[in-house]
């Protein structure tokens, strides 16, 4: 053997000091250097790998291909890494395998061109590999990783379910096929976006974002990305979660929400209805005290007057004036409820003009139809208005019952219903085909105890009318030219933009 040079010696260094396993071979395939590290990585010595054929370093089963494959390699020189593509394998002296990296590198020497080869033991690196994709199999959501230039190039078993495709089909394929059409022109844009900016992150802050499965249809999705080192480059982990069911489950809370929020409506409008009611009962009694009295008065101021001239003036003026107090003090009373009514509970909301009318007739209905009285609802205006929803069917309530009233006599019992789009206004009319308004009742119909009825206390409609007013509408009544009475009143639509919620 010829003494070293010092350039020799110092290539031997430096192949010494590298950090992976190194094998030099010469044309035929022998080696003729190795570094310490490749003692240690194939468990041999020194002294039994000199000479040898490289091919003691490569499992039996690819022993036979490898001197080919080596001699393709003297005849095309060139620094590359081996077995492209293909899981390279080294077999240690106790006849082990573990996986390998090679790098292939052509020196030229004295003795010829030679083949330095640098190994790299990846059994640390396979094993994290495995682990990676073993903890991505194993999440109990879809996993899509793309490379940079969006090809999907791993997917798990749950994205196969999700998305309907088969993992053969998903691989190296845009990952857009798993986007909604509408959305595919943007996403590549977004996903070069996420590269220049890699950090893990939910895609699409703010937006509803939607998968799209093999069939066409689609699913909302929430996605989180993770950007991942790799040898191949930088990856982007996407975990995709199908979140139909709990959008599903927002919906059904939501209406459940909506329907709790119905319930307590009803339940204050009965609860209102019931204080309406008590109200009532308390004007009545109330009113009951001024009318005795004002009615005693007159029937004492009138067997006074029956009794002749004999009467003294004063206990006559002092009747009636004291008759004019109780009559001043019923009118105070009707005014108290009328501002009860009208302001003093008005809690004033957007409604459905046609809903109104609807649930109002409905609680007269029971009472009705053994009575065969036929409530005939036409042409139910869909506009909104702004209004006390209590106060409006309170309004509707009475104008009904005193319609039921009206027909009860009548052979054919017919009540109808019907609302009308004005310019700015409703119009709801109610019409009966009963007798007709009494002469006595006619001129004055809006004044409280203002009644025919034995039971009535002629307050209603003058109740009626304070509501009305105070929604800025109009309440009347007309002659049905057909027979019987028709009572209308107005009600301003709501504004334009609160049109379109109802
Ligand atoms: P009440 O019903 O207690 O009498 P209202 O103010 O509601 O009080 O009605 C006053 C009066 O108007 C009634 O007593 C009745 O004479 C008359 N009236 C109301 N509605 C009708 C109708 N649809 N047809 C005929 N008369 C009616």
């Amino acid at each position: 053997m010829e003494p070293e040079t010092a350039a020799e010696r110092r290539f031997r260094r430096v192949v010494e000091a590298a950090p992976n396993a190194m094998v030099m071979i010469d044309r035929r395939g022998e080696i003729v250097m190795v570094n310490t590290q490749a003692e240690r990585v194939f468990g041999y010595s020194r002294a039994e790998l000199l000479g040898r054929p490289v091919e003691v370093l490569v499992p039996e089963r690819f022993r036979q291909h490898h001197p080919g494959l080596r001699g393709a390699f003297f005849t095309d020189l060139r620094a590359r890494p081996m077995g492209a593509g293909r899981d390279l394998y080294g077999r240690r002296k106790d006849g082990s395998e573990f996986p390998v990296e090679i790098g292939l590198n052509p020196i030229e020497t004295d003795e010829g061109t030679m083949v330095l080869s640098a190994v790299v033991d990846i059994t640390r690196r396979r094993r994290l590999e495995e682990r990676f994709r073993l903890v991505v199999e194993a999440a109990p959501n879809a996993m899509v990783m793309i490379n940079q230039a969006g090809e999907i190039v791993m997917v798990n078993a749950q994205t196969e379910q999700v998305f309907g495709y088969s993992r053969a089909e998903l691989l190296g394929r845009p990952v857009e096929m798993l986007v909604p059409e509408r959305f595919r022109q943007h996403h590549p844009g977004l996903r070069e976006a996420f590269f220049t900016d890699l950090r893990a992150r939910p895609m699409g802050a703010g937006r509803d974002l939607y998968g799209r499965r093999k069939d066409g249809s689609e699913f909302p999705v929430e996605i989180g990305l993770n950007p991942i080192e790799t040898d191949e480059g930088t990856m982007v982990l996407s975990a995709i979660i199908d979140i139909s069911e709990r959008k599903a489950s927002e919906a059904a809370l939501r209406r459940s929400q909506i329907r709790l929020q119905e319930l307590q409506s009803e339940l204050l409008h009965v609860s209102r209805l019931t204080a309406m009611g008590q109200v009532t009962a308390m004007v009545a009694h109330e009113l009951n005290q001024p009318l005795t009295a004002i009615s005693n008065y007159m029937e004492a101021i009138a067997h006074f007057l029956g009794r002749g001239g004999d009467l003294p003036l004063g206990t006559l003026s002092d009747a009636v004036e004291r008759a004019g107090g109780q009559a001043l003090r019923a009118g105070q009373i009707i005014r108290r409820l009328g501002e009860f009514v009208s302001r003093g509970e008005s809690k004033k909301q957007i409604e459905t003009l046609s809903l109104l009318v609807k649930e109002s007739t409905e609680l007269v209905l029971p009472g009705t139809r053994h009575q065969g009285i036929s409530i005939r609802v036409h042409d139910l205006a869909e506009s909104a208005v702004v209004v006390d929803k209590i106060q409006i069917q309170q309004v509707l309530l009475n104008l009904l019952r005193n319609a039921v009233e009206a027909v009860a006599d009548q052979e054919l019992r017919v009540i109808t219903l019907l609302t009308e789009q004005q310019q700015d206004m409703v119009q709801i009319s109610v019409v009966d085909n009963g007798p007709g308004l009494a002469d006595e009742v006619k001129s004055r119909l809006f004044e409280p105890f203002v009644s025919t009825k034995k039971t009535g206390m002629g307050i209603g409609l003058s109740i009626c009318q304070t509501i009305v007013a105070a929604h800025n509408g109009r309440l009347w009544s007309e002659d049905n030219p057909e027979g019987g009475t028709i009572f209308r009143f107005t009600l301003p639509k709501a504004p334009a933009d609160a049109q379109a919620d109802v």
